[in-house]
């Protein structure tokens, strides 16, 4: 897996949040303050453009530039936390870099993001798909399945675990203080995160 791929993963999701752009919001302006598409979209047409302009010389290069300016231009509650996803695994991932590796890179970016939202499995949040995708990819290595496929399972994980987020009371963010009135709508942080994970299969395809 080389440069070009990571650089490619960012530009298909800024793609696929600019496409869902409004679905995004719209799941936020159930639970939220209606703000996740555009504050995506913001923070990833940001992402592209600090690619293009400082081309990166390595998979790491390209987290570390992408974490850091999604944590400078999504802002919210989503801005510092996809960051540290991917500035986490900027710092733990191996090169040359295999699918085993990116999987454990990927699994460090999750327990990050756990560890600043203060967030687990079933709070409904984007836990609830980066989780489930960050596991998928492991049984993926285990059973030695190729790269386009293991992507695959994970994008399937994490479209699911989003899904799953509809009739759960959200325990964390700003949805949590609408107690119960969370309840039946899917969060709109584990939506987008289906969205980087379904890059992540468009691009190894
Ligand atoms: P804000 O809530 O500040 O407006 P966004 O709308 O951009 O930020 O993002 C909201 C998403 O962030 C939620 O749907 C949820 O998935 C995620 N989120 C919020 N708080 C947390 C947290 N403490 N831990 C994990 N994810 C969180
Ligand atoms: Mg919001």
């Amino acid at each position: 897996m080389d440069t070009d791929l990571f650089v490619a993963w960012f530009e298909e999701t800024a793609r696929l949040v600019r496409r869902d752009r409004d679905r995004l919001t719209r799941l936020d302006a159930a639970i939220g303050d209606a703000d996740h598409g555009t504050n995506l979209d913001r923070g990833l047409t940001e992402v592209c453009k600090a690619l293009t302009e400082w081309p990166p010389e390595s998979p790491v290069q390209v987290l570390t530039s992408a974490g850091t300016a999604l944590i400078r231009r999504v802002g919210g509650a989503s801005g510092p936390l996809y960051g540290s996803v991917f500035r986490q695994m900027g710092k733990v991932l191996e090169s040359p870099v295999t699918l085993a590796g990116f999987s454990a890179a990927f699994e460090e970016g999750v327990v990050a993001v756990e560890r600043l939202g203060k967030a687990a499995p079933g709070d409904k949040t984007m836990v609830d798909a980066l989780a489930p995708a960050s596991r998928a990819l492991a049984l993926a290595v285990r059973d030695g399945v190729g790269v386009r496929e293991a992507f695959e399972q994970a994008a399937r994980a994490a479209a699911e675990g989003a899904e799953a987020t509809i009739p759960m009371q959200a325990r964390k963010g700003r949805a949590s203080y609408l107690g119960e009135r969370s309840i039946g709508h899917e969060d709109p942080g584990a939506a987008s995160s289906a969205l980087f994970m379904a890059a992540l299969a468009n691009v190894a395809s």
